[in-house]
């Protein structure tokens, strides 16, 4: 065992050495049987000795039966077994806590002992760099292991049980609690919170994963901070919302592997609330933030054409909930979710709405313009595909791609007068989006000539590849 060789090393003096040497004899015949059999059972010798003793004890001493479920451990002082355990890794140690629930209870009250807490809690969440590894360490990685420990050593007890101990645990970090840190954002601590929940739920089903929730949303108040966000005016209670926004994202949403427990954990954080609160909420958590302090920048798709990388979380989250993972959402949900999103907290410009379509995929973009043309909105309509040209044109995507959703929206129309109707509509559209742009070259201030500008020579550009597209696609066909 490599732990051995360290505890050698480190421990100089004298008396230490004549500790060492016995313990050093003690775990050579310690781990022989268990290097042999691997499957950790207790000496029969002792267990031998102990059977005969009851003859004299009748009543079984439950102490000496669960001593004799330490193994060669019960030789040593309670101390002595919490140095041996200062130099064992923590996966090590959760490794240890499988062999017996005597060894288990040992080890739960080595953890919230103040060697084992000063060891196992480490704190140094805002030391840059140190998400990344240093010496081989992690403390991401750390947080990780100590789940698996956690998880191991309350393995019997019923999950709310878990839970509340192993709060008590970790109640004294304060930065893993919403409102604890002073720097949020520079601030490892809810990641590692974070890391250390999804190792201690991993395999857990739903009803245990509801529970574990709800412990949270007690511990934290979350529902409550959320209802101030989404009913307050957007942006007025600015350190709340990043509070918020980086809790829900580093604890409860960013660590999962599979696709269903991320869908289900933005489920448990969306469902409770109204369709405009989801979408405000999902502002919130998604939306674009401002680099230097983090808050929301709830601007950003009403002024200006913004950029794919403001709305690249909106998009995956999205996704995810259009996924057939996502047990508790209709496609009908989404698509009134993604429409709700639009206008919040006002209007968005139509390219940045058609913007997140597009970054949505082709189901999310079909399924919504399918239900403007059921609904009969064609006008709008016509101005979405006017936008996913311009779209097209502006961030490189392939023109045909437009066209044929087009094609593909066209099909959805019962009769050929509404199909015509409906192109004649996209024309309508391209026409007066044109003129429109072009009469805000004309009528600009001159800070804003370039841009509107540049603008109209996307549209341009954008209308002819576009018919472009429809040319090749006709005339090929006819020839
Ligand atoms: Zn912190």
């Amino acid at each position: 065992m490599s732990w051995m060789k360290t505890t050698k090393k480190k421990l100089s003096p004298p008396k230490a050495n004549l500790f060492m040497d016995k313990f050093m004899e003690q775990g050579k015949r310690m781990t022989s049987p268990l290097k042999a059999s691997y499957t950790l059972i207790p000496n029969q010798r002792y267990r031998r000795s102990y059977r005969r003793s009851s003859k004299f004890n009748k009543t079984l001493d439950a102490d000496s039966l669960s001593l004799s479920t330490l193994g060669n451990f019960r030789m040593l002082p309670l101390e002595l077994f919490h140095m041996v355990l200062e130099y064992l890794p923590v996966k090590d140690i959760s490794m240890l806590s499988m062999v017996s629930k005597t060894i288990s209870n040992r080890l739960i009250n080595y953890i919230s002992s103040r060697t084992g807490n000063r060891r196992l809690l480490l704190r140094d969440f805002h030391t840059p760099g140190l998400l990344g590894y240093r010496n081989g360490f992690s403390i991401l990685e750390h947080y990780r292991s100590l789940g698996l420990l956690l998880k191991r050593c309350t393995l019997l007890l019923p999950t709310k049980e878990r839970l509340k101990y192993i709060h008590n645990v970790l109640s004294e970090i304060s930065c893993f609690k919403l409102n604890g840190c002073l720097d949020p954002l520079h601030c490892s601590g809810l990641q590692c919170y974070g890391v250390f929940l999804q190792m201690l739920t991993a395999g857990w089903d739903e009803l245990e994963c509801h529970r574990v929730y709800n412990f949270l949303c007690d511990l934290t108040s979350l529902p409550r901070r959320v209802q101030t966000v989404v009913s307050s005016k957007p942006g007025s209670a600015r350190k709340l919302e990043l509070r918020i926004r980086i809790f829900c994202r580093s604890v409860l949403l960013n660590h999962w592997i599979h696709r269903s427990d991320s869908a289900f954990w933005l489920t448990r954080l969306l469902k409770p609330w109204p369709m405009v609160n989801q979408a405000r909420l999902l502002y919130i958590i998604f939306g674009p933030a401002s680099t230097l302090d983090g808050h929301v920048v709830w601007q950003k798709m009403i002024d200006n054409p913004t950029d794919e990388t403001s709305l690249k979380g909106l998009a995956d989250a999205i996704k995810l909930l259009y996924d057939s993972e996502a047990k508790e959402w209709t496609a009908d949900d989404v698509i009134s979710l993604v429409d709700e999103l639009s206008v919040v907290p006002r209007e968005w410009l139509l390219e940045n709405s058609v913007r997140l379509l597009i970054l949505c995929g082709n189901n999310i973009c079909f399924t919504f313009m399918a239900s403007k043309a059921v609904n009969g909105r064609v006008v709008e309509l016509a101005r979405i595909i006017v936008f996913l040209a311009l779209v097209c044109e502006k961030d490189l995507y392939c023109m045909d791609w437009a066209v044929k959703m087009m094609q593909k929206v066209c099909k959805v129309f019962g009769t050929t007068g509404e199909r015509n109707n409906f192109l004649q509509s996209v024309e309508n559209a391209f026409a007066h989006i044109i003129m429109e742009a072009l009469q805000s070259v004309i009528s600009g201030e001159h800070d804003e000539e370039d841009r509107n500008f540049v603008n109209l020579f996307h549209l341009v550009n954008a209308q002819a590849n576009f018919h472009k597209e429809i040319l090749y696609l006709t005339m090929s066909n006819r020839m």
